[in-house]
């Protein structure tokens, strides 16, 4: 059993560099918690924080309620998995993973139960005796979730344990880090600067940015909610598309952002949000995904521009789209045929539509 609370927690490194800032968070037990955001967001730190690998500067973490900023690692009951797999080269896989708990003098008979009953959980029993160098990176991955996972602890930290993986092997290995939690019934953080891996595999996604929290939620949450224009921008791909304009309320209280001859009319829900911000300066995300060819929806919902470029990517294609000189990228149906030069209208789904505030990025609906 493990919860992880962190209370105002700061981490400042001895150069005096503020890496986490005021982080409050409370993790609950065997959920599966991502923190994700751009490399130096400060993301490991709060990961070595937890495993005591970093001594916290300011505030309290607590596991069960209990104050852990001075307990030494072994102490802690966490078990870590590395980006880099730092195996034993010169012993077996049997013997990495049963390094740690022959260190600890457990006896012979339990050790072999608890490696071979990993080794089959991750479908390498075949390969005990070999070495790591004569194994796949998918394969030493797995030794290396092996090790942790015989310790069987109260917290498995993850610290971008898939980023040496080819990219199909990526998708595999997600799968198996989410059927492995399922199995060990144990606290996961997870640390990784893939916004795909987050929304697979999170209970609740931390979004991070120079030290400083951004957002915590469901993955659902985080991408269909996002609070400021940096999460928006994180996650999805293509990336959301951004278009500065202005909120207009009509006599009527019909509520739009218009933009030149664009005029999208906002849903009821999302026009009483901003039915007192007439003439406000705003910044419109609209998904990529969230737009069609087929244009039903009348006026209030048509975007109009010229291709001027298409990616088809299998599944479906990206339409990049010229719109008052500005590139947005659409994803649409792989059937369309679509030249550079042609007009397009597409019809959005405003209810879907993303207002920020243009100065401080901050949503305006959510
Ligand atoms: P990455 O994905 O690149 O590992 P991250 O989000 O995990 O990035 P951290 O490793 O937590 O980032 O580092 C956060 C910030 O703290 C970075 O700007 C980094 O340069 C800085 N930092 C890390 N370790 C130290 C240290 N020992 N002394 C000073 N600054 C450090």
């Amino acid at each position: 059993m493990a919860r992880i609370r962190f209370e105002s927690v700061e981490k400042k490194y001895a150069n005096g560099f503020h890496a986490v800032a005021d982080l409050n968070l409370d993790i609950q037990d065997k959920e599966f918690l991502v923190l994700l955001g751009p490399s130096g967001c400060g993301k490991s730190t709060t990961l070595n924080m937890i495993a005591g690998l970093e001594d916290v500067s300011g505030g309290r973490l607590l596991f069960d309620d209990q104050l852990v900023n001075y307990t030494p690692p072994h102490k802690r009951d966490v078990a870590m998995v590395f980006q880099s797999y730092a195996l034993y080269p010169h012993k077996s896989v049997y013997d990495n993973i049963a390094f740690g708990l022959q260190m600890r003098r457990e006896p012979r008979e339990d050790i072999d139960r608890r490696v071979r009953d990993a080794a089959e959980k991750l479908e390498i029993t075949h390969l005990l005796d070999r070495r790591p160098s004569q194994l796949s990176g998918g394969q030493r991955q797995r030794v290396a979730l092996g090790r942790a996972m015989v310790r069987q602890p109260s917290v498995f930290l993850m610290d971008e344990p898939l980023s040496n993986l080819d990219a199909a092997l990526r998708i595999s290995m997600r799968a198996e880090i989410k059927e492995l939690h399922q199995a060990m019934q144990t606290t996961f953080v997870y640390v990784t600067h893939d916004q795909a891996e987050a929304l697979t595999l999170a209970d609740r996604i931390v979004v991070m940015r120079d030290g400083v929290v951004q957002q915590i939620g469901s993955p659902a949450d985080i991408y269909e909610r996002p609070r400021n224009t940096f999460v928006a921008s994180f996650l999805g791909s293509p990336p959301i598309n951004y278009l500065d304009g202005e909120i207009q309320v009509s006599a009527a209280q019909e509520v739009r952002f218009v933009k030149g001859d664009l005029s999208l009319r906002f849903n009821p829900t999302t026009a009483q949000k901003l039915s007192d911000s007439h003439g406000r300066p705003v910044r419109l995300g609209i998904r990529a995904e969230d737009v069609d060819e087929t244009v039903g929806g009348g006026e209030g919902s048509v975007i109009r521009g010229k291709v001027n470029s298409v990616l088809p990517v299998g599944s479906d294609q990206f339409l990049g789209f010229d719109f008052y000189g500005e590139d947005l990228y659409f994803r649409v149906s792989k059937d369309l045929d679509h030249r550079m030069g042609d007009d397009v209208a597409l019809s959005v789904d405003v209810s879907r539509l993303h207002v920020f505030d243009r100065d401080s990025g901050q949503t305006l609906i959510w």
